[in-house]
């Protein structure tokens, strides 16, 4: 067992014994964490976690309260990556002692973030692994469980990747056993299936939900081929996956915004992301207290009040007209990413405080587009694309 001085402590008690109901079990819901686990290991997660990438929108006394209350609920996992490092002071000081009645032999979880930001140079590259490195120092940490390549969505981004020795850096922190698993976070189904071709990964971080996932054909709405199959080959090569993203980035949690025509609730989103059998955990993206315990609202709540079904067949019609990303519109001829476009502007206008960032990394933006209408006879749901990348032009500035 690790152990380091910066830790996400986890209830042994429940941990070591537990890992939740089976889906579709039929067990009543409880209050307590579900855990599932990497099955690579078996070390054994939660299945809400936290995202700190928000938190910057709270005071520092409130990201302490978050992040006690969120360990308390028995969450032992914590994606640290955020777009500032203004909290991660709050967010040590919020589990620095261990909570009273939790037993410090438990597993620790400190998944801390090699930070990838692509379309690099070596410099870059570089800074990267000291921001790597800059985290265990501020952590107190000499360790860390997860070593995660984030944010690799394009083609170029991999290579570049892959020649400027990150993946490589990462293989060795795991030999040296500074990092337990490698991971990676994209939002692209092409590249996370490039990641696990290497056969290295364990774990990754995948924007993951319905109405990502779905999409219209002539037999009503269905979940697209190449996401089913992303999923199903993580499971068969035993890599766990991590979700971003399980509200669509609020969207889905509002009647107005959702392509289904009615508000989610957020435990039908995460009963939806576990279904997906190489699920292991939901990251909340919380911005405040009211978020985290929102999120955690799926424990208390009866399988019943998680049945998501009906709101998703309801959505057909409700999808006319509203973009899913899901790139049957592509190709086109100047190169605009049609589905990350829109998907990143949806996000940015949800409050989402990294989409601006990716929305810059695009190799195109809305402004490009030159009004050929080619991709809109190509979208199954009869988005006005044009007037989309007018609309998203102006918001993002380009
Ligand atoms: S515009 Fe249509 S085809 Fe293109 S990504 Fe959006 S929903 Fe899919
Ligand atoms: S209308 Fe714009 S987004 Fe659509 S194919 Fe033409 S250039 Fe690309």
């Amino acid at each position: 067992m690790r152990h380091s001085a910066l830790m996400i402590l986890t209830a042994c008690s429940t941990v070591g014994n537990e890992s939740g109901p089976a889906k579709g079990s039929g067990q009543s819901a409880v209050a307590e964490m579900i855990y599932r686990e990497i099955p690579h290991s078996g070390q054994k997660v939660s299945a809400i976690s936290l995202g700190v990438g928000s938190l910057h929108e709270s005071s520092d006394a409130e990201v302490e309260r978050i992040v006690d209350y969120a360990l308390g609920s028995g969450i032992n996992l914590v994606d640290m990556i955020m777009p500032t490092a203004g909290p991660a002071e709050a967010i040590g000081r919020g589990h620095e002692e261990p909570p009273q009645g939790r037993d410090c032999t438990a597993p620790y979880w400190v998944p801390i973030i090699i930070w990838l930001v692509s379309r690099i140079g070596r410099g870059i590259c570089r800074r990267r692994k000291k921001g790597f490195e800059e985290q265990l120092r501020l952590f107190g940490s000499g360790d860390s469980d997860i070593g995660m390549i984030h944010y690799v969505d394009q083609n170029d981004d991999y290579d570049a990747m892959l020649n400027n020795g990150l993946l490589d850096y990462a293989v060795k922190l795991k030999e040296a056993g500074t990092i337990r698993y490698i991971g990676f976070s994209s939002h692209s189904v092409e590249i996370s299936q490039r990641f696990l071709a290497t056969g290295l990964i364990d774990v990754f971080m995948f924007s993951l939900n319905p109405a990502y996932d779905f999409e219209n054909t002539s037999e009503g709405l269905r979940v697209a081929a190449d996401r089913a199959a992303l999923y199903a080959e993580a499971e068969k090569r035993g890599a766990a996956i991590t979700v971003m993203k399980c509200y669509g980035g609020g969207q889905l949690l509002s009647a107005t915004d959702s392509p289904f025509g009615q508000a989610m609730s957020t435990a039908q989103c995460v009963q939806y992301c576990l279904d997906w059998p190489a699920v292991i955990s939901c990251v909340a993206g919380v911005k405040n207290m009211k978020e985290m315990q929102s999120s955690l609202e799926y424990l208390a709540v009866s399988p019943t009040d998680r049945e998501y079904r009906a709101v998703l067949s309801s959505g057909a019609a409700a999808m006319e007209g509203v973009c899913i990303y899901c790139n049957h519109c592509l190709p086109c001829p100047v190169g605009i990413n049609i589905g990350d476009v829109n998907k990143y502007y949806d996000l940015a206008k949800n409050g989402d405080a990294l989409a601006r960032d990716h929305y810059s990394s695009l190799s195109r933006w809305a402004s490009d587009c030159n009004e050929c209408g080619e991709c809109e006879p190509r979208c199954p749901f009869h988005v006005k694309v044009r007037d989309r990348m007018k609309e998203i032009a102006a918001y993002m500035g380009k």
